[in-house]
This record gives structure tokens, sequence and C-alpha cells, in this order.
């Protein structure tokens, strides 16, 4: 069975006492089954704290942030790859101590507006440092997500094919793809096709819709999108991710292009997204039973 989550921009952009009790609660108040909490700031985290709100609460919690231009660990550039190395290593320390299941976003390069294309040494060196990070992954049993965002977030991950390349490369069990719908969107040929084929490699999953809004008022088909996962037997986190202008501040709003205010009340929000996503999913296991039921006697 599949986790649901949510992510912590849902209700609040920072990670203060008051911002986290009131992220976590609200998320066990809606019924989700974890959280995703996500810093750009390691250091912005009281680890002890969080941790005692989520027992409170009965919750799971899992982990996202990105890489920057300093700590890009695709740049071809030693000392950003040492940096980079040791920010993913904090980070992996940090959602172990956090008792997080995962770790995901833009972990294979800088989240960022590129302004040329990746290098093959570029792409080389980020994966021997992902093999070093996917041995750590493993010793701590968190898994690491590669998310795949759209060409004008990095210039590594574009498409669920070239994460599968990159996993392949890594060669770990704890390193795997992280699809985000509202990127595959804007990058994929067909998203149900690149979720089925990225089959056991893929890890965590985004959902969302093509302004980043309700769930389900946008213009994906999330019905297909559901349809696949469950044909690939995907059995990680599904998170809901959405944005507006409401919630979101600087740096966030203007790497991402958060200029819209989609929502007011992040309560309704994510209690329709759960039971949009719950509806889904259940509709896609019960498409998936059809063909038992509909055979000639
Ligand atoms: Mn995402």
């Amino acid at each position: 069975m599949n986790k649901l989550g949510v992510h912590a921009f849902v209700w609040t952009a920072g990670w203060s006492h008051d911002d986290c009790a009131h992220a976590i609660a609200k998320t066990a108040e809606v019924g989700f089954d974890l959280i995703e909490a996500s810093t750009l700031d390691l250091d912005a985290m009281d680890v002890p704290f969080t941790q005692k709100q989520l027992e409170k609460a009965g919750i799971g919690v899992t982990f996202s942030f990105g890489l920057d231009a300093e700590t890009d660990i695709s740049s071809n550039d030693r000392d950003n790859e040492m940096r980079g190395e040791a920010r993913l290593m904090k980070a992996l320390a940090l959602a172990r101590d956090l008792g997080a299941t995962h770790i995901c976003g833009i972990l294979e390069s800088a989240f960022q507006k590129y302004t040329v294309p990746t290098t093959a040494e570029g792409v080389k060196r980020a994966v021997a440092v992902l093999q070093r990070v996917g041995e750590a992954a493993a010793r701590s049993n968190v898994i690491v997500g590669l998310e795949v965002v759209n060409r004008y977030e990095s210039n590594v991950l574009n498409t669920a094919s070239q994460a599968v390349d990159m996993c392949q490369r890594i060669g770990s069990t704890h390193v795997k793809a992280h699809l985000d719908v509202y990127h595959m969107n804007i990058e994929e040929s067909d998203i149900g096709q690149a979720i089925i084929e990225t089959g056991d490699h893929l890890g965590y999953f985004h959902t969302g819709d093509s302004h980043r809004g309700y769930l389900g008022s946008g213009s994906i088909d999330l019905a297909g999108v559901f349809r696949a996962l469950v044909k690939a037997n995907y059995q990680g986190p599904i998170t809901f991710e959405s944005f507006s202008s409401r919630v979101v501040g600087q740096p966030l709003e203007g790497i991402l292009g958060i200029w819209r205010n989609l929502w007011e009340d992040s309560h309704d929000l994510a209690s329709h997204a759960l039971m949009y996503t719950r509806a889904q999913l259940k509709a896609a296991h019960e498409a998936q039973k059809q063909a038992e039921r509909s055979r000639l006697p």
C-alpha cells in the first residue's frame, strides 16, 4: 500500500518550532500518513523537536531539499563536488535521525536554471558521488530519490528514462528515481508509459497538477497517471506538492516562479488532495481487476 503524504509547503514555508508543530499537526488532522518536510537550509531544522511533533501526531516523514551552484555535484568542479557530497551526507544523517524513510528532490545537480547543457564528465562525477551516498543510504536504510524536473530547474535529469539510466549507472539498491507529474507534463511524450518504463527504479512520487494548484483542477490526465502507478506496481510514497504565493516566499518563489495565488485555504486544498488521491487509486486498482472479471464463462 502506498503511503500518502503532503508537502510541508502546503502549510508553511519555514520550519520554526511554530511552523513545524503546525504543519505536522495539520497533516495528521487531515489524515495523511506522512509529511514531506522540506528546507534548503539543513541547519534550520531542529531534529529532536520535529521528532517529538511527529510522534505526538503519529505520522511518518520524508525529507526533500535541493543542491545549489556551490554544491553542484554535476558541475565537474572538485570544490563543488566535495561540498555537495558533504551536504548530501549531512541530509542523509538528518533524515536518519528524523526517522525519515526517504530523502528526495534535486540531489543530482543544482536546483537552478542552467544556461548550458550538462557534460558527460559532469554526469560521471555526479554518479561517483551518488554511489558513495547510496552506500551510506543503504547503511541508514533511507531511500534516496533523484527528482526528475523540467528543463528550467536542472540540466541533468529532465525525463524518466534519463533517471533510469542514471540509477543503473549508480547501481545502488537505495538510489531511485523520483518522478513528479507536474514536471512530467512538461517533458515526457507519454506520462503513463514513462511511469511504467521506470518500473522498479521508481522510488518516490509527487502528484500535482499543471499549474500546481488543486489536484484535478488543471489539464493533466491524472486518472491515467494513477492507472500507470498501479500498472507499474509502485508501492512507495505518493506525496501531494502544491505551491501558492499565499505560503511560498523567497528564494523558492523566485526559483519556481510562484507568482500566482492558486489557493488560500491550505486545509481545504490538502483535504481535497487526499480525497482525490484515494479515489483515483481505488479506481485504478478496480480498473486493473477488470481483466480478471471480464473472462468469458
Ligand atoms: Mn516535486
